[in-house]
């Protein structure tokens, strides 16, 4: 985790307190309230009909696909599901909002009272608390650039309205930068689990209000917040945090008082601007929406819901580290996604040594995929071929040297593992003789190590193992050559 920038006398004399809004586009096939494709990239205006547009007459129908995804959400972030929860109008003026109101929820949410728990600097977990999870659909795009004649012009695309978005409000329970970037990361990995969301923030369809306040340490009273928007990576979210965290200290410190307002983070100049102040703010006019009844997520449909969830990455993690015995870093890398996971595991359980395979895979693979700066998918060694090579050093068939010469040419060739063992069958050496021969040969001129063998540091027969097999460049069989060994230093 990398260090806070706010580390001066300041920050333990004021404590941050921070809430975020976090809005995700869920990956239904169609919108929220019609059948217009909830896609994408296509061609400005061409997903639109007379409901997402907001034409007169024109009613929605709630799309059953997306109450379920906001179920299953709901469900992997602890939420309590509301049987019954009320649609309503959020209704403001903008451009890319062509109804003049946006179908929301709002006293009534689908689900309330979860959390996810974080790491915090001091290695512990601390558990955020979710306050609402509520459905609404989106609004469309302005675009301010990128045309010809955008400096005088602003151009709309109302592909995005009524896209199916889920806004998952924390807490104000949040206290530093770095517990925003895990509570964001945690958040996004479950999300991504459940499949509800693609949460490519690049896309738009993850994004996030982060709202900061500061209090005097030891004030139970929260100071006024200022809420950030604008903000489109992680990295930036912390960054804006650090920042206005700052600012606000430094305004209080200076006499001043800090205002509830709205603010802008420019990443290019690493600041925030204010947009608008609380007496700008909007008053929404919220009403229930009268064209949609009640939603109703019955006990039947949350049963379902219950037994689609999968198995979330927590979970995963610590049932992984058991079976497989691996270690905290090991586990988090092996379930980045849960596909790569699942492949992982199908490949595993026929192997010899699913630690070995997790091993081959982070350590041999994970190294020269990082070094060639590519990803898991682009690998040209399957979990199959990582599968077989871990089978062929258990059985002792080939050499953790010649493995690394195996590998190598898989990634100089770009071939799969299996294909290339066929090849180059790696010469083993079987020869008794040959091998007492260089045993003899490594005995003679380590004597301290013989010494340090035979008076119970058994440990030491791995040192003469490993000079053999330098010695033989890798080619003596290990098995026979381990035997060889301990019959030699215990003659
Ligand atoms: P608003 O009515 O302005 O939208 P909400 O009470 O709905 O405010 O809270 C919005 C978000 O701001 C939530 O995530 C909440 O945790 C957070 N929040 C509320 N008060 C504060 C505060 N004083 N400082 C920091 N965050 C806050
Ligand atoms: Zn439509
Ligand atoms: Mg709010």
């Amino acid at each position: 985790m990398p260090a806070t920038a706010l580390s001066s006398d300041l920050m333990v004399k004021y404590e941050p307190v921070i809430g975020l809004e976090v809005h995700v586009q869920l990956l239904t096939a169609t919108k929220a309230f019609c059948g217009c494709a909830n896609q994408f990239g296509s061609a400005p205006n061409t997903n639109v009909c007379p409901v997402c547009l907001g034409l007169p007459g024109a009613l929605p129908v709630l799309n059953a696909k997306a109450v379920e995804y906001a179920t299953l959400a709901s469900l992997a972030l602890n939420c309590q599901v509301r049987e019954r929860s009320i649609f309503a109008r959020k209704n403001y003026f903008y451009p890319d909002l062509p109804k003049g109101y946006q179908i929301s929820q709002f006293d009534k949410p689908i689900a309330e009272h979860g959390w996810i728990d974080v790491p915090t600097a001091d290695g512990t977990m601390k558990r955020i608390g979710i306050t609402r999870l509520h459905m609404e659909e989106d609004a469309g795009k302005s675009l301010h650039d990128g045309f010809a004649d955008s400096a005088t012009r602003t151009y709309l695309d109302l592909n995005r309205c009524g896209t199916p978005l889920a806004e998952i409000v924390s807490e104000p329970d949040i206290r530093t930068p770095d517990e925003a970037f895990e509570y964001l990361t945690r958040l996004k990995e479950i999300l991504l689990y459940t499949g509800v969301s693609d949460c490519n923030m690049e896309e738009g369809s993850l994004r996030c209000d982060a709202n900061v306040s500061v209090r005097p340490r030891g004030q139970e009273k929260f100071g006024a917040k200022v809420e950030v928007k604008n903000v489109n990576s992680f990295r930036f979210i912390r960054a804006a945090l650090e920042y206005e965290i700052e600012r606000q200290i430094e305004v209080i410190e200076s006499g001043g008082r800090i205002v509830q307002e709205t603010r802008l983070w420019n990443a290019g100049e690493g600041r925030t601007y204010s947009m608008r102040s609380k007496e700008q703010a909007h008053d929404y006019r919220y009403f229930p929406e009268p064209d949609l009844p009640a939603l109703i997520v019955s006990p039947e449909l949350l049963a379902e819901a219950k037994r689609k969830l999968p198995e979330l990455p927590e979970a995963r993690r610590a049932r992984m580290i058991a079976a497989y015995e691996l270690n905290e870093k090991d586990a988090h890398a092996l379930t980045v996604s849960r596909e790569f996971a699942d492949r992982f595991e199908a490949a595993a359980k026929t192997a010899k040594s699913p630690r070995r395979v997790a091993n081959l895979l982070l350590s041999e693979l994970g190294g020269r995929l990082k070094a060639l700066g590519l990803e898991q998918e682009q690998s040209p060694v399957s979990m199959a071929g990582v599968v077989m090579a871990a089978d062929l050093l258990d059985e002792n068939a080939i050499s953790s040297k010649q493995l690394k010469q195996l590998l190598d040419i898989c990634f100089e060739k770009g071939e799969d593992f299996p294909a290339v063992y066929e090849r180059e069958k790696p010469q083993q050496i079987s020869d008794a003789g040959a091998i007492e021969k260089a045993i003899d040969e490594v005995i003679a001129a380590n004597p301290k190590q013989v010494e340090q063998y035979r008076a119970g540091k058994k440990t030491v027969a791995g040192f003469f193992v490993g000079q053999v097999m330098k010695a033989m460049k890798g080619q003596a069989n290990p098995a026979l050559l381990n035997e060889l060994v301990t019959k030699k230093l215990d003659a």
